[in-house]
């Protein structure tokens, strides 16, 4: 029989599965603390248990987690992991360095089925939802990689900005919030953890009830035909109900909601979209994050020249809207979403995942 990954579990669900044992639920208070900010990959390592117990655990539990197979750091020390997961499948994670602190950039699916165009990820199709402990082992693992390399500052926000999109994964990812804020694991604060999506309704409210945290909206496009081109899969959310369900959700401690936007030569980054965009975006707190498009070869875009990135941001700036322009990290080693991952595919078997059958290539916006 298989054992059951103990990283799968809220501390609530662990206590009734160490309970089940015959044991005290402080018990699972341990376990919990040992697995999720001691980075325990063991059972053995947890020395206030008594040795039987430790048995036991190792017996009928496993502490799994995704395997490295590739590590990659660039210059500005931004760091990509290649994982493989135990069906063979591969996702990313990213480890970011910020001034203050790292930020981790985590997956939630292997592909994508939204399919945006500009998207690495989505141009491979969709393979299935990460389990709970694939989820929360990405953290584990930049934890332990940072702790390693002695690194001083911590890491202290996570994004849900890594492969897939996360609210199709929903089930799993309001478990590994969760297990995240929960004080006596990781004890994230709520605020620094991020869920990006493209905006499926529905499940934003549901999100909203559950367990809100922060929340990044990636827009890319000021109206619906152009959105709709870039992501095929926002035709049943148009912009209008997008936003609305962004102004419904709870802002964690008065922070802003962020809309994330791709800015892609001759087809999003004109005077006049930045002027739909600031008409869209008035009256509510929120923050744009410009996102400069990351080319590469199997992408039928351009990047915009730094002028043009600097003129949109002016734009909304003058406009009285924050806007911040997301610096690239990690080009040296195609850090963007899905790239290594195309690569290890692309290497081991050139069909899987239908990978070439499926780039749309020529891709114009009229
Ligand atoms: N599916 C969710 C979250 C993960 S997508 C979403 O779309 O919001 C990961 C992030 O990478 C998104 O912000 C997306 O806009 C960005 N991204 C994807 N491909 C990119 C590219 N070629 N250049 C720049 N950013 C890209
Ligand atoms: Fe999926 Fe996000 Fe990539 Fe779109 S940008 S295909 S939603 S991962």
């Amino acid at each position: 029989m298989e054992r059951l990954n103990l990283r799968n579990y809220t501390l609530d669900e662990l206590k009734e599965l160490i309970k089940d044992l015959g044991e005290p639920s402080y018990r699972g208070e341990q376990i919990f603390h040992w697995i999720t900010c001691r980075e325990a990959l063991t059972f053995n390592e947890m020395t206030n248990l008594p040795k039987t117990l430790r048995a036991k655990l190792t017996e009928k539990f496993s502490l799994e987690l995704p395997q490295i197979i590739e590590k990659k750091t660039d210059i500005d020390e931004t760091t990509k992991f290649v994982l493989k997961l135990k069906d063979g499948e591969i996702i990313e994670t990213v480890v970011i360095p910020e001034r203050d602190h790292y930020t981790l950039c985590v997956s939630t699916q292997v592909g994508c089925p939204i399919g945006c165009k500009f998207c690495l990820t989505g141009t491979m199709g969709f393979k299935r939802n990460l389990e709970v402990y694939e989820i929360i082992g990405q953290v584990v693992l930049g934890r332990r990689y940072l702790k390693e390399k002695g690194a001083i500052l911590p890491l202290r926000n996570i994004v849900f900005m890594g492969m897939g999109e996360p609210l199709l994964n929903l089930e799993n990812l309001i478990k590994a919030l969760k297990i995240l804020a929960h004080p006596k694991g990781f004890n994230y604060s709520k605020k620094r953890l991020t869920v990006s999506t493209v905006g499926i309704v529905e499940r934003m409210d549901i999100l909203a009830k559950e367990f809100p945290t922060a929340l990044a909206l990636s827009l890319h496009a000021p109206i619906d035909e152009i959105r709709q081109k870039l992501i095929p899969a926002a035709k049943k959310y148009p912009i209008k109900e997008v936003i609305s369900a962004c102004k419904r959700f709870p802002r964690i401690k008065h922070g802003r909601i962020t809309i994330e936007y791709i800015l892609i030569k001759d087809v999003n980054c004109d005077l006049n979209s930045a002027s739909k965009l600031a008409e869209l975006l008035k009256d509510y707190p929120f923050k744009v994050n410009l996102i400069p498009f990351n080319p590469h070869p199997d992408l039928p875009f351009k990047r915009p020249d730094e002028e043009e990135i600097e003129k949109f941001q002016k734009y909304l700036l003058s406009q009285g809207i924050l806007t911040t322009i997301r610096k690239s990290k990690g080009l040296g080693i195609q850090a963007a979403c899905g790239q290594l991952r195309a690569k290890h595919i692309k290497k081991s078997n050139p069909n899987s995942m239908n990978f070439k059958s499926t780039v749309r290539t020529g891709f114009i916006i009229s």
